[in-house]
C-alpha cells in the first residue's frame, strides 16, 4: 500500500484453517446462489468459487434438510481448505445443527435469531465446536427497542446494536467472532464501519448490502469498501452482486489489487481506444481476459490501441501488446519483443504468454 496507509490491527480470530485479522491478508468472501435442492449446480458453483480464489464461502441454511447437505459437502472435502460459513436467519436451532455438522462459522443476527437468550445457545455451541461466529447486523433487521431509543436513526441503531452484542459475547468469554454491519447506503455503511472500528478491536467483514447489478454493485462496493480499506479498516470483504458469485470474487480482488492490498491474478490494463485504434481492441482484450481468468499468480497485461502511448505508458506491465498501423508489437516489461501482423496478434501473444507463465509453472 501507499504512503500514509496504516491497517488497523484487529484481534486475530480463526475460521477453519484460516486466520482473520491482525496481520493476515484481507480475505475475499462470497455467498452461493444455488439451492441445496440442486446439489450438482451448488457443487459446481462452490468449485468455481474456490478456483477463482474465493477464500471463505457462505451458504444459506434455510431448513433442517439443508443440514444433511452441509454435512455431506464437508465430508466430500469441499471445505478442507476454504472455510464454510452457514448463514442462518430466525431459527437458532438451525445454527446449532450447522455447527454440530461441522460448519466453521455461523453468521447470525442476534436481532432476528431470538434475542440474546437464543444467541447464548449459539455461542455455547460455537465454543464447544471450536467454531467462529459472524455477528451480522443489517440495516433492515435492527432491534426495534434500539430503533426507538435512537429515534429511528438507522446507522446509530446499527452501531448501538452491534456494541450491545459485542458486550454480550465478551461477557460469555467468547472472542472468536467477526462483525458485519451492512447498510445498502454506501455513506451509512462507511459511517457505521468507521464508528465501529474506533470503538472495538474485532475483525470487520465489509460489504454493501443489496448493492445491485454487476455494474452498479461493483461501483458502489468499490466506493464504499475502497474508502474504508484505504483508511485501514476491514479484514474480510464481499462484493454483493445480483450476478454470478464468481464475479463477486473477481470484483473483490479488483478492489484489493487496486489499493495494492493484495496482488491476486491478472490485471489487464487496456486503453479506452480512440480514433487512432486500428483494430478491434475490445475483442482482443475480451479474449485475453477469457484465457487468463483462472490465473492466480499476479500478472499485469497491457492491451494498448496504438504505439503512441503503447509500450511506454504500459511499461509496468509484465507483457503487453500495442497495435500499430499494419503491425502489432508484443512487449515485455516495456521492451519490444517482436512485431507481428495485426491479424496474428492474439495467437502470437498467447504463445508468448504461455512461455512467460511456464517460468511460474502456470498453465493457461
Ligand atoms: S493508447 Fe493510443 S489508441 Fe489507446 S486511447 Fe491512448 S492514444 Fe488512443
Amino acid at each position: 500500500m501507499e504512503k500514509g496507509y496504516k491497517r488497523k490491527v484487529t484481534r486475530e480470530i480463526t475460521i477453519g484453517r484460516k486466520k482473520i485479522g491482525a496481520g493476515s491478508p484481507i480475505l475475499v468472501q462470497s455467498m452461493t446462489k444455488n439451492k441445496f435442492e440442486h446439489p450438482g449446480l451448488l457443487k459446481e458453483e462452490i468449485r468455481g468459487l474456490i478456483s477463482s480464489g474465493c477464500e471463505i464461502v457462505r451458504i444459506a441454511v434455510t431448513d433442517k434438510d439443508s443440514i444433511a447437505h452441509v454435512s455431506s459437502l464437508l465430508k466430500e472435502g469441499f471445505f478442507n481448505d476454504v472455510p464454510l460459513v452457514a448463514d442462518v436467519q430466525f431459527d437458532f436451532e438451525l445454527a446449532l445443527l450447522a455447527l454440530e455438522a461441522g460448519a466453521h462459522c455461523v453468521r447470525i443476527n442476534p436481532g432476528n435469531i431470538g434475542g440474546l437468550q437464543k444467541t447464548r445457545e449459539v455461542i455455547k455451541k460455537a465454543k464447544e465446536m471450536d467454531a467462529c461466529i459472524r455477528i451480522g447486523v443489517n440495516s433492515g433487521s435492527i432491534d426495534k427497542k434500539i430503533l426507538r431509543k435512537t429515534s429511528n436513526d438507522f446507522p446509530q441503531a446499527m452501531i448501538e446494536s452491534t456494541l450491545e452484542y459485542v458486550r454480550f459475547f465478551e461477557n460469555m468469554q467468547f472472542y472468536n467472532f467477526k462483525i458485519s454491519a451492512k447498510a445498502s447506503s454506501v455513506t451509512d455503511s462507511i459511517y457505521v464501519y468507521k464508528a465501529l472500528s474506533e470503538k472495538i478491536n474485532y475483525p470487520l467483514h465489509l460489504g454493501i448490502t443489496e448493492a445491485g447489478s454487476k455494474f452498479a454493485g461493483s461501483i458502489k462496493s468499490a466506493v464504499g469498501l475502497g474508502i474504508l480499506l484505504y483508511e485501514g479498516i476491514g479484514d474480510t470483504i464481499r462484493v454483493s452482486l445480483t450476478d454470478d458469485s464468481v464475479k463477486e470474487v473477481k470484483a473483490g480482488y479488483y478492489i484489493l489489487n487496486s489499493l495494492n492490498l493484495r496482488s491476486y491474478g491478472v490485471d489487464i490494463i487496456s486503453c479506452p481506444t480512440c480514433g487512432r485504434t486500428k483494430a478491434d481492441l475490445k475483442s482482443i482484450a475480451g479474449e485475453i481476459e477469457k484465457i487468463t481468468q483462472k490465473i492466480s499468480v499476479p500478472l499485469k497485461i497491457a492491451v494498448m490501441g496504438c504505439m503512441v502511448n503503447g509500450p511506454g505508458e504500459a511499461k509496468e506491465a509484465d507483457i503487453g501488446i500495442a497495435l500499430g498501423t499494419s503491425k502489432a508489437t508484443i512487449f515485455l516489461k516495456g521492451k519490444v519483443l517482436k512485431k507481428v501482423e495485426i491479424k496474428d496478434v492474439f495467437f502470437e501473444f498467447k504463445n508468448e504468454l504461455e512461455k512467460l507463465l511456464q517460468i511460474n509453472n502456470v498453465r493457461l
